[in-house]
Parts: structure tokens; sequence; C-alpha cells
């Protein structure tokens, strides 16, 4: 497998989009795992600080709407 970007072997694959990158290319993002209501009803979000991210794909923060779907 090699870099998406530079050809080079790919050390990293895109959590979001599946792209193999290298290390020079592969980025970092804090993503979200989940969200569930806490005490006193807090919306709370399971955070991992660091997942890799190719840098070309553009996660969305939060699911959108599909309305055409329904
Ligand atoms: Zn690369
Ligand atoms: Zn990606």
């Amino acid at each position: 497998m090699q870099c998406w970007v530079c050809d080079h072997p790919a050390q990293a694959i895109c959590h979001f989009c599946g792209r193999a990158v290298c290390k020079d290319h592969a980025a970092k993002m804090p993503t979200f795992l989940c969200m569930y209501l806490g005490n006193n009803n807090t919306p709370k979000g399971l955070v991992v600080a660091d997942v890799i991210w190719c840098g070309i794909c553009q996660p969305q923060p939060e699911p959108i709407g599909m309305p055409e779907m329904f």
C-alpha cells in the first residue's frame, strides 16, 4: 500500500475515508465516538484525541441530515 499523496510506503490508514497515507502526510484530528446524556441531562461525548486523518477528506463533525431519503 502506498501513500495517496506521495506514493511512498504508507504507514497509516485514514480513520474517516480509508485512504492510506505515509507519516509525512498523516494528520491527526479529534473525533467523537458517541454522545450520551450524563448526570443532570448534560450532553457528553467520548472523544478520541488523535485519530489518523489523511488531510484530504472532509469528515463532518456531526451526522448530517438526509431528508431526501424519506
Ligand atoms: Zn505521503
Ligand atoms: Zn481521509
